[in-house]
Order: structure tokens, then C-alpha cells, then sequence
């Protein structure tokens, strides 16, 4: 165990005094298959996560389109079926590039909605057994949502957005950001068409999280 000498060594290969918040570090072009977008990579020093903002176009100050995607392993990069986090991320960035600018940042330390990589496949298994995406997690005594959206607001004032139109069907996801002084102008659904192995789990977060889903009507219950 080391003990907090109250400086930060290292990230930067420089010594810092010993600041909070969210830390512009980084700024590098990324060529995606979607378009051409800027990496700004930011180190939060309060929790030492290294956070990083997909910017696209020029962006302005007010009612800037934005995704705050909180980062799912196995949705984003292994094409999980279990949830619709990959394809709501790709939605998100093609919606950008549509529309010209905005912002997608993505969200590190919010697996499983903020429990940890181990504990949301630990969840997983659980609803595998029948449990639904609320029973597991609070099967192990873990809470049902723990996402901090400070570092994300932080972030959007260092690129001098004041206001958003917020990719997202999280009622909990837009009051957050409100709290932390970044006005939603406006909030823009992103409903992906549901699948066999999904239905369930987005019925749960509509109806037990009160996510706005409202294409879920149009699948016939219990399929
Ligand atoms: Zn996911």
C-alpha cells in the first residue's frame, strides 16, 4: 500500500500538484469507419480514470448533439446480444456524423451501470437463471444503478458545450447532467430494434427504470 503523498506522478510523465477533476491530456485525429473524428483524452483525478471524448465537426456551445455511452465491454467490443449498448454506440456516432458535429463521450467505469466488469458478468449469470437486470445486481448486494455523470459534464464545459441535445432514453442519465450544470435542450431517443435475446432486459429497464422505450409496444409480449 502507498501512501497518498497528495501529487500525481506518472500519467504525463510530469509531477502535478495535486488538482480534481477532469484533465485535458490528449488531442489525436480518429479515422473511423463512420468519419473522421478527434480523440480528446481526458484524466479524471479525482477517481484516476482515463476518459476519452469522440468530438465530430465543429461544435458550438448550445444544443450540441451528444451520447454519453457508458463503456459495455461486451456490447461495444464483442457484439453482445445480452443488452444494446453496441449498437446504440454506433447509432450514436453515425448520428453525428449526420448531422454534421457533436460529441459522443464515452464513459469509462460504468460497467454494468457502474458495478464493475466481474460483478455485471456475475450479474449476467444470475439472468441467465431467470433473474432480471435489477433481481441479479441487488442479488449481490450491489446497487442497481451506480453511474456518476460528473466527469461527463466536466468534460462537455472543457469543450465549451452548454447545452445538449442528449442522445438517450434514460430519464436518470438527463437529470444528472442537469445537476451537474449542463442544460438538456432537448432529449433525442435512441431505440434499437430489439431482439430475442434482449427483449427482456429492455423491458425491464422500461418498466423497473423508467427508460423511455416506447418501441417495445410494437413487439408481441412474451416473445
Ligand atoms: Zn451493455
Amino acid at each position: 500500500m502507498t501512501e497518498n503523498t497528495g501529487v500525481n506522478i506518472g500519467v504525463l510523465g510530469k509531477k502535478s500538484p495535486r488538482r480534481s477533476g477532469a484533465e485535458r491530456v490528449v488531442n489525436a485525429p480518429l479515422p473511423t469507419v463512420y468519419g473522421n473524428f478527434q480523440a480528446i483524452g481526458y484524466l479524471d483525478h479525482d477517481r484516476g480514470d482515463e476518459q476519452v471524448a469522440l468530438v465530430y465537426g465543429e461544435i458550438g456551445a448550445e444544443n450540441v448533439l451528444v451520447r454519453l455511452h457508458s463503456e459495455c465491454l461486451t456490447g461495444d467490443a464483442f457484439g453482445s446480444r445480452h443488452c444494446e449498448c453496441g449498437d446504440q454506440l454506433e447509432a450514436a456516432m453515425r448520428a453525428v456524423v449526420a448531422q454534421g458535429s457533436g460529441i459522443v463521450v464515452y464513459l469509462r467505469g460504468h460497467e454494468g451501470r457502474g458495478i464493475g466488469l466481474l460483478a455485471k458478468l456475475r450479474a449476467m449469470a444470475l439472468q441467465a437463471e431467470g433473474l432480471d437486470t435489477v433481481e441479479a445486481n441487488l442479488a449481490l448486494g450491489l446497487p442497481v444503478d451506480a453511474r456518476d455523470y460528473r466527469v461527463a459534464a466536466e468534460i462537455l464545459r472543457d469543450l465549451g458545450v452548454r447545452s445538449v441535445r442528449l442522445m438517450s432514453n434514460n430519464p436518470a442519465k438527463r437529470e444528472a447532467l442537469t445537476r451537474h450544470g449542463i442544460e438538456v435542450a432537448e432529449q433525442v431517443p435512441l431505440l434499437i430494434e430489439p431482439c430475442e435475446s434482449n427483449i427482456t432486459y429492455l423491458r425491464t429497464k422500461r418498466e423497473r427504470m423508467d427508460h423511455h422505450l416506447p418501441h417495445l409496444d410494437a413487439v408481441a409480449q412474451g416473445s
